[in-house]
């Protein structure tokens, strides 16, 4: 039989983030095939760091104490009021929840948020918006971007072989609090903690070069496409914060990042069977 050499296989310790959120964490059942995916993956010696949002479930609290939102270009206008319930959904219920289910499959889970051990360091989005060709400051309220990660409590977590499992939220140097959104704030840790591999989990098989045409995905692509792909128009609504996401942790260090499909939880576990799966990102 001819000699096949072996993909390079990832060795055990290695540090995989991922990103886990939005509508691909909906679903009780599919939420527990998930996260047992992940600690799976720990078990087998990974060093395993969750990052989530959840749009869904800010959506849902902030209905239940009807507080309206503005929207502006796509994102929520932040009312301290706001920010209150935006806290209350993503520490207080998604983070939770989490914990529970990952306690519960015989594994240490330690939820926070960017504030805790000032892991993330936050600064005041400052948004443009452009109208009839004009572009004005508009003030999102606390809505955030973040600035410098501290990886230090992350890693002395992982030491102690706890799972962190971290929220988007976290505070300037003057206390005040904000939402950033979750795939930056995950590319942002992926890069300050050189991810082996930083995984997106998303609701589709990776990016498409036409979303409509699951066919169309896009196996590998080299970052420096990524610009050329925006021009064309094939990157599009929530698309474009993953992919700057995957582009920001690659510059800052993470060996490789990937977009996967997290309503099909088997995508997880062969892609540690070195099998092409999603779309790879790398530098
Ligand atoms: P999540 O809840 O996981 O954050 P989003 O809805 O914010 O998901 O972003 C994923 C969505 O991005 C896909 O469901 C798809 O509709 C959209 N999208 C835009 N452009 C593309 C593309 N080129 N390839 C794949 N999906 C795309
Ligand atoms: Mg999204």
């Amino acid at each position: 039989m001819a000699y096949k050499p072996k993909k390079k296989m990832m060795t055990k310790k290695h540090l995989i983030l991922f990103k886990y959120g939005g509508n691909a964490m909906t679903n009780q059942l599919l939420k527990k095939q998930v996260v047992k995916s992940m600690c799976d993956l720990k078990e087998k010696g990974y060093q395993v760091v969750i990052v989530h949002g959840g749009g869904p479930f800010i959506k849902q609290t902030l209905e239940e104490v009807n507080i309206e939102s503005e929207f502006i270009d796509g994102q929520r206008k932040t009312t301290p009021k706001a920010m209150e319930y935006v806290e209350m959904a993503l520490k207080g219920k998604v983070n939770g929840s989490l914990i529970s289910i990952i306690n519960a499959m015989g594994h240490k889970a330690v939820g926070l948020s960017g504030k805790d051990g000032q892991t993330v360091t936050a600064k005041k989005r400052l948004h443009k918006h452009t109208k009839n060709e004009k572009t004005e400051m508009v003030d999102l309220g606390q809505v955030g971007d973040a600035e410098s990660v501290d990886t230090s409590l992350i890693k002395l977590l992982l030491k102690n072989d706890f799972i962190p499992v971290i929220t988007c939220i976290a505070s300037d140097k003057k206390g005040n609090d904000y939402n950033i959104n979750g795939d930056l704030f995950a590319g942002h840790i992926a890069g300050a903690l050189s991810a082996e591999q930083y995984i997106i989990l998303t609701d589709v098989d990776g990016l498409m070069l036409d979303k409509d045409n699951p066919a169309s995905i896009i196996n590998e692509l080299k970052v420096a496409k990524i610009n050329y792909l925006k021009e064309i128009n094939c990157i599009q609504g929530g698309m474009i914060p993953k992919i700057d996401s995957c582009e920001i942790a690659l510059k800052k260090g993470a060996k490789l990042a990937r977009i996967i499909n997290g309503t099909v939880p088997e995508q997880i576990v062969s892609l540690f069977e070195n099998k092409e799966v999603g779309t790879a990102i790398s530098v």
